[in-house]
């Protein structure tokens, strides 16, 4: 359609945000939490509440409630706290307990990703009132938000986005002028799709079936927490169902099973399968018994079918246009990683756009979009794995975990057993992983290629001055080509991203005499930190071994190496002056 934009009402916005989940009510409510002058629209096709799935949250979500300021709001509307989960498998249905406050037992854990005291729970919602208590706050932290409109066209110039054309509630519609739009619809993927920018992720292709029960049984209780549980998730021989009370009386309860099953089997009744499949499950089914069937709270039927492939977009983010949420990206429900990804993206989106709106530079500018896209791969990469190989794979927890840990080995510098990896992916620390890794500004990220990222880096600048010349003719044997890149860190107290620089040193191709592949080393956690405590004009390189040694109880031969190795790469970065050519033996 053709439609002559002067003659249309129209109106200028920075920012305009189409759908009202949680990725844009949390997208939107942050960046004008953090620049309120900026003019930001919101429209929502739907009026609030409605129905949507997606109820079991994970606690990295807790954090951003409390940033966005809405946090007592959930927690006065009394959803289940959700302590953990628990997994039965296979033939073997021993049951076996993923509970969050398990993370604080591992000292080193809890140190690495500063879990705040009261965050070791997320909430089981009824989503229809968790997503309106989250737009109702983004509008009254003065966002300008519009229910029953829809975005139906985008409008570009030159491939940059400028606005769109909505419809409201009458069916009138008016072009919209943005400086930005940022695609929060869900997987309607209003953006994405107009971009042909979406790509299915094909070893996730599943069917999920669901329904609500009134007056079934709660799993678990929790001594002297009558408000506490656990959701339940059961293997079934094909799939998998879920088991979530969202409130006192009501519980969700849904399954999923690849759709190359159904096709095989020629199920078309998946209502008819879905109730058969639920009185065969024998750790569900008895919760039930006295349980009545509801309508979906938020309104709908009392049955849904849902297609949940997975996919992700090429591109989260370009000129005039970013996404957030599902309509970037998708996985998977088994980890119930959705609500949390969506949110988690929309807090980076803002914080990418508050910077943007403060630079002229354009290479900056398009620099932090890359990295939000890339900050998008990388926070989502571990569900992806994990949802990856349960459906690909013997169901069998032990290799589940083991699993859990290769994914985190890019991103943890502490080394995790593999109970304790699955349990931080699926908390969903592991999507924060920046967190993991960062020491008072410096994020360490042992990666294959090995990264290091140093983002406070001008910060230290005059103290890195000061310490004696490095050469740089010692770089450790194993180590090949040295790449450095700019890099990004979240600012929380201004909300924007800070501009940092990263170094790669990516490993030689060979062979040791042995004939094994070489690999790079990780870099010492516990050596770089005592540096880094320690670095001011008048240490010696020989004090900072020493030190080193110290604190990762090495012998000093070894600290020296690591120590020296350390700050060669802080060199690198440019906060040391180098003498080409000089090497530093130490002082
Ligand atoms: C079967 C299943 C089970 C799941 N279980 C879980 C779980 O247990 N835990 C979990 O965390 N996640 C779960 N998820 C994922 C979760 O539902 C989503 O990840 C989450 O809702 C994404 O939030 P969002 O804000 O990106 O999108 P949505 O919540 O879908 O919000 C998008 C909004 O955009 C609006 N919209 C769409 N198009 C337009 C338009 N053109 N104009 C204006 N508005 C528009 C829609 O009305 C909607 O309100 C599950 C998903 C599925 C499919």
């Amino acid at each position: 359609m053709n439609y002559n934009l002067l003659t249309m009402s129209s109106a200028w916005y920075d920012l305009v945000v189409i759908g009202g989940g949680p990725a844009g009510a949390t997208l939107a409510c942050l960046a004008k939490k953090y620049n309120p002058k900026r003019k930001i629209l919101l429209l929502e096709r739907a009026r609030f509440p409605r129905h949507h799935v997606g109820e079991s949250l994970l606690p990295e979500v807790v954090p951003i409630l409390k940033e966005m300021g809405v946090h007592r709001k959930i927690e006065r509307a009394g959803f289940p706290r959700k302590v953990g989960a628990v997994y039965a498998w296979g033939k073997d249905r021993r049951p076996w307990f993923a509970d969050f406050g398990q993370l604080k037992i591992d000292r080193r854990i809890y140190r690495a990703t500063r879990l705040p005291d009261d965050c070791d729970f997320a909430w089981q919602v009824d989503r229809s009132l968790y997503d309106k208590i989250l737009l109702d706050h983004a509008a009254e932290r003065g966002v300008e938000v519009r229910e029953g409109w829809e975005a139906l066209e985008l409008r570009e110039e030159s491939g940059e986005i400028r606005g769109l054309v909505a419809r409201d509630g009458d069916g009138r519609r008016s072009f919209i002028a943005a400086g930005f739009v940022a695609d929060c619809s869900g997987q309607a993927s209003f953006l994405s799709r107009y971009r042909e920018l979406r790509r299915p992720i094909p070893q996730l292709k599943n069917v999920a079936a669901y329904a609500y029960f009134k007056g079934g049984k709660w799993k678990y209780r929790i001594a002297g927490r009558p408000n506490a549980t656990r959701i339940f998730i059961g293997s079934t021989p094909n799939g998998w169902f879920w088991h979530i009370p969202i409130s006192r009386e009501v519980t969700s309860v849904g399954l999923v099973v690849p759709a190359a099953h159904l096709k095989k089997r020629k199920i078309t009744d998946i209502r008819r399968y879905f109730e058969a499949s639920l009185r065969r499950c024998p750790e569900i089914w008895p919760l039930l018994r006295a349980a009545e069937r509801v309508r979906a709270p938020g309104g709908g039927g009392d049955f849904f079918i849902q297609r949940d492939w997975s996919y992700r977009n090429v591109n989260s983010a370009g000129p005039g246009w970013i996404a957030a949420g599902d309509s970037a990206l998708f996985v998977d429900p088994i980890l119930s990683s959705g609500v949390l990804v969506a949110q988690l993206s929309a807090q980076r989106a803002a914080y990418t756009l508050g910077t943007f709106w403060n630079s002229n530079d354009a290479r900056l500018k398009s620099e932090l979009l890359r990295a939000y896209g890339e900050f998008y791969r990388e926070a989502t990469s571990g569900f992806l794995a994990l949802a990856a190989f349960w459906y690909g794979n013997d169901r069998n927890a032990n290799e589940w975990w083991a699993q859990a840990r290769l994914a985190l080995r890019h991103l943890l510098a502490v080394r995790l057993d593999d109970r304790k990896a699955f349990l931080l992916v699926s908390a969903g620390l592991a999507a924060n992983y920046e967190k993991l890794q960062r020491y008072r500004g410096l994020l360490l990220r042992p990666n294959y290629p090995y990264v290091h990222i140093v983002s406070q880096f001008l910060g230290m600048r005059a103290a890195l001055e000061s310490v004696p010349a490095m050469g740089l003719d010692d770089i450790p044997s194993l180590v090949g080509r040295r790449e450095v890149r700019s890099s990004w860190r979240m600012d929380p107290d201004k909300g924007r991203m800070v501009a940092g620089r990263e170094l790669r040193l990516l490993p030689v191709r060979a062979r040791s005499l042995t004939g094994h592949a070489l690999t790079p080393r990780l870099p010492l956690g516990s050596v770089q930190t005592a540096v880094l405590e320690r670095l001011d004009g008048k240490t010696s390189v020989r004090e900072l071994a020493r030190a080193a040694a110290d604190a990762g109880n090495l012998p000093f031969a070894t600290a020296a190496i690591a120590a020296r190795g350390f700050l060669r790469e802080l060199a690198l970065l440019g906060g040391l002056k180098v003498r080409a050519g000089a090497a530093a033996r130490g002082r």
